[in-house]
């Protein structure tokens, strides 16, 4: 039988690819972005309380009210904003699908999507699948930096979605207030939907408070952000996230959700509400890593790699521009063969194939872990 695939230009995921060889090599896996380090007893317990308790059936669609109400209480300490429980919050199966069902919900054939790139790898083919094209805007090492008046230039009739990524993956940038206004300035007057992913909200650094899209009252009205708790929990492997839209969003959003996914992981979320009961799980996780972010920085400055500023997520990029000038894929896979490590090339994130000798480290890792790559590093 001959089938013709819907996404022709898609392999594995670049992250797939390079944790598979990282472990045929037996090297130290800095690539994949997940940690490596225990998940708290106390989160384990929860679950398993909530699973002897009975809390093993079917959710409702939208979450349970628990997660829900800890949700709202989530943003309102953090932004001062206030959402609608019933109306505005679904619960979903990691911010992967949160991403797949709000590019379903407003994207039709022939409609354009503006993608900043480096881009996460998972949003222009949700967005082929569903007819629409990407318009890339390729941002370059090493501020990254948006020129929204090219931006605006590229939005017409027929922008049906702008998303963003904040703090970025890979780039490990945020976005400043100048560029939320640009933003909502291009978008006031259009028909333009903003999808915000939102993962690493709360691993921003240097004394930066998290900023969400939703404290924006123009973008809050047009646009949908996702979490997720795989990354503010360290538990990656749960797959559980969320999103949040406006009601008129949220009610299309559900009829794809409910049909999809229909449910989340009923235990999970119910010891996932309890445990946020304790705010300071959130509001010290910039800490967190951004003790790991100074140890990993200091640690490679003698090294011939120059690293480029990380303002928020787990991840740090390095230029290896000084070592060698070969393509960035090439240099990775020859790290991981020769020197037992794994990183990610970005040019993995961009539509045309760059070349900008930059590679991206994740930090999310134990102690042990990173003083291993701090030494392979040196090493290089
Ligand atoms: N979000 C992870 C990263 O950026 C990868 C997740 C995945 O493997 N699909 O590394």
């Amino acid at each position: 039988m001959n089938l013709q695939s819907k996404l022709p230009h898609v392999g594995t995921t670049i992250f797939s690819k390079m944790s598979a060889l990282a472990q045929q090599h037996g090297a130290l896996n800095l690539a994949q972005g997940f940690p490596d380090y225990e998940t708290d007893p106390y989160l384990i317990e929860l679950v398993n309380r909530y699973m002897k308790d009975g809390f093993n059936q079917y959710a409702f669609m939208s979450g349970v009210l628990p997660l829900r109400e800890r949700i709202a209480e989530k943003v309102w300490n953090t932004h001062q904003v206030r959402v609608d429980i019933q109306d505005e919050i679904t619960v979903t199966a990691g911010g992967t699908q949160a991403i797949f069902t709000a590019i379903a919900t407003v994207v039709e054939k022939g409609d354009e999507v503006l993608i900043f790139e480096p881009a996460y790898d998972c949003y222009a083919p949700t967005v082929e699948l569903f007819g629409g094209r990407v318009v890339p805007v390729a941002l370059l090492a090493p501020d990254f930096s948006i020129d929204w008046e090219y931006v605006k230039s590229l939005v017409n009739e027929k922008t049906k979605l702008i998303i963003i990524n904040n703090p970025n993956n890979p780039t490990g940038k945020r976005l400043g207030k100048e560029d939320i206004n640009a933003l909502a300035a291009i978008v006031t007057s259009s028909h333009t939907f903003v999808l915000s992913d939102e993962v690493y909200e709360h691993i921003v650094f240097d004394g930066h408070q998290p900023y969400s899209l939703l404290a924006h009252p123009i973008l809050r009205e047009r646009s949908f952000v996702i979490a997720s708790f795989g990354k503010l929990l360290h538990v990656t492997g749960w797959k559980v996230g969320y999103c949040i839209a406006p009601p008129v969003l949220t009610k299309e959003f559900r009829k794809i959700h409910q049909y999809t996914v229909f449910s989340v992981h009923t235990a999970v979320q119910m010891a996932i509400a309890e445990y946020l009961e304790n705010p300071e799980i959130y509001l010290s996780l910039g800490d967190f890593f951004e003790e790991k972010r100074n140890y990993l920085i200091e640690g490679i400055q003698s090294s011939k790699f120059t690293v480029l500023p990380s303002q928020g997520t787990y991840f740090l990029n390095i230029d290896y521009a000084a070592i060698s000038d070969e393509p960035e894929l090439l240099f990775a896979e020859r790290l991981i063969v020769e020197k037992k490590i794994a990183l990610i090339p970005i040019s993995a994130f961009y539509t045309e194939n760059l070349n900008q000798h930059i590679l991206r480290v994740c930090f999310a890792k134990k102690a042990e872990t990173l003083v291993q790559a701090v030494d392979l590093l040196n090493n290089i």
